[in-house]
């Protein structure tokens, strides 16, 4: 079968491997029919980390199901499905607390398309066809009715910016959001389209681009153009999505005391100073990590069901199958490629 494969930093093309197959009784055969590009895709392939040799490319993706199991019960060949881009077991104890994306059955970062972090290949969503490990707990079926295109990203960028505020918005229903966008482009829009989803008293979106910012006003939120300097208020949510220790800084000063400022980032390049005399004495809360998704896709794909979320929105642009290797490069805020 054919693979998107990324042969050296920046490099990528179509190889050929062998069809993965079903080494358990409670895996599965997944076909991506549409495959959205991580944040964290481009930066990826063009060299961020180290590479480990070529790797296989996209973790984010709608599929459909074409061999299952014998002991997998709940899903159906043929159905679709959101797939977790975190490969998790669901039967561990920190799975079975929530935890997915530290399954203690497997090695840290054990993620699709992303081999250079955790060093073992799962194989990659720009495929024709992807091995699930664990079909039951890493497989969310969608209903016929909706498009895998819109829901691509429900594999990662989506729940993740969801978790941004889902948590902090039930602990103080109707408080006004933050979210500060500086390098993490379509999980900061996520993250305000599901604070505007979770009844959020108001959201804000604070950036230096343009056209994110006009983005964000589409989807609901209030644009806040800035250089990252200071923040014009403070919020009792804000949500940090970005990669310079500047836009971190101005989150920080936008917190409330006793706010939560919530980071979905990963700041590379060893440490980044954090202000602890002032978050002590203000008692900013500050929540840093990844988000667990095969334990969180459920409720967004409720959201999604009863018509309060709507993904797609933060798409910007959308190719056939075939343009994959000239466009997974592309700048693009969100990029979805699907299958003819
Ligand atoms: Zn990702
Ligand atoms: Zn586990």
């Amino acid at each position: 079968m054919r693979q998107l494969t990324c042969v050296s930093a920046g490099k990528l093309e179509w190889r050929e491997v062998p069809e993965p197959a079903l080494a358990g009784d409670g895996e599965a055969l997944v076909r991506p029919l549409a495959v959205a590009r991580c944040d964290i895709d481009r930066p990826l392939a063009s060299g961020l980390v180290p590479l480990r040799g070529p790797f296989a490319l996209g973790h984010e993706c709608v599929g459909e199901l074409i061999a299952l199991g014998g002991a997998v019960r709940g899903l159906a060949l043929g159905q679709r499905v959101v797939v977790s881009f975190q490969v998790s077991c669901g039967g561990c104890g920190r799975c079975r607390a929530g935890h997915s994306a530290l399954c203690e059955r497997l090695p840290t970062l054990s993620d699709y398309g992303m081999q250079p972090l955790s060093g073992v290949e799962y194989g990659g969503m720009l495929s024709d066809a992807i091995r699930v490990p664990f079909a039951r707990a890493m497989l969310h079926p969608i209903p016929p009715s909706l498009d895998p295109v819109e829901l691509a990203s429900v594999s990662d960028n989506a729940t993740d910016g969801w978790r941004a505020v889902a948590p902090h918005l039930a602990a103080s229903p109707g408080a006004e959001v933050l979210v500060v966008s500086h390098g993490v482009d379509s999980i900061s829009l996520y993250a305000a389209q599901a604070a505007l989803a979770l009844g959020a008293g108001r959201v804000d979106f604070a950036s230096a681009d343009a056209a994110l910012l006009e983005h964000a006003e589409k989807l609901g939120a209030s644009a806040v153009a800035t250089d990252l300097a200071k923040p014009p208020r403070s919020y009792p949510i804000v949500v940090d999505a970005g990669l310079s220790p500047a836009g971190l800084t101005y989150a920080l000063r936008a917190t409330e005391p006793e706010g939560v400022l919530q980071s979905v980032s990963y700041y590379p390049g060893g440490a980044v100073e954090l202000p602890l005399v002032r978050m002590y004495t203000l008692g900013v809360r500050f929540r840093v990590g990844r988000c667990h998704a095969a334990a969180q896709i459920p409720e967004v794909l409720k959201l999604v069901e009863a018509g309060r979320l709507r993904p797609g929105a933060v798409t910007t642009r959308v190719v056939d199958w075939e343009e994959a290797p000239a466009a997974w490069l592309e700048p693009a805020t969100k990029l979805v490629v699907r299958r003819a």
